[in-house]
């Protein structure tokens, strides 16, 4: 990973290994940054997809394994902390070869082709993500 610091406040681009799964490149780009809460962008492209799907009703996520290659036309998210550490938590949009997009909730296994990504961090106190028995995820307690 290649990263780009700014002078504008706790702010970096960061050229994604390819070949690297988009979460874990992510994860270790905000550790390395020490961002704690802040805001992601990400585009490029990947040479694999899988998206969730939050099941309200059996409050599970349903994973979707999209092979082939796209175009990652956007992904945006955020930095909170969750057991200790930072927690990156991103949505996806991707399109095909004919434009059509799909997107959803980035789990792993999206495989790197080209990623660039402009991480900024937000200071302050950072939220943390606790059980929330109301809807089974993670949330900003
Ligand atoms: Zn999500």
């Amino acid at each position: 990973m290649r990263v780009f610091s700014s002078n504008q406040g706790d702010a970096a681009m960061a050229r994604l290994d390819k070949g690297s799964d988009l979460l874990e490149s992510l994860h270790e780009l905000a550790r390395h940054l020490e961002v704690h809460a802040g805001a992601i962008q990400v585009i490029g492209a990947l040479s694999s997809l899988a998206l969730g799907y939050y099941d309200q009703e059996r409050r599970q996520y349903e994973t979707l394994d999209l092979p082939g290659r796209w175009e990652l036309a956007s992904a945006i998210g955020n930095v909170s902390m969750k057991e200790g550490g930072p927690f990156v938590h991103l949505h996806v949009v991707a399109s095909g070869r004919d434009g059509r997009a799909v997107g959803g909730h980035a789990m792993p296994g999206c495989t790197v082709f080209v990623g660039e990504a402009h991480v900024r961090a937000l200071g302050g106190s950072p939220p943390v993500r606790e059980p929330d028995d109301e809807t089974g995820l993670a949330l900003w307690a």
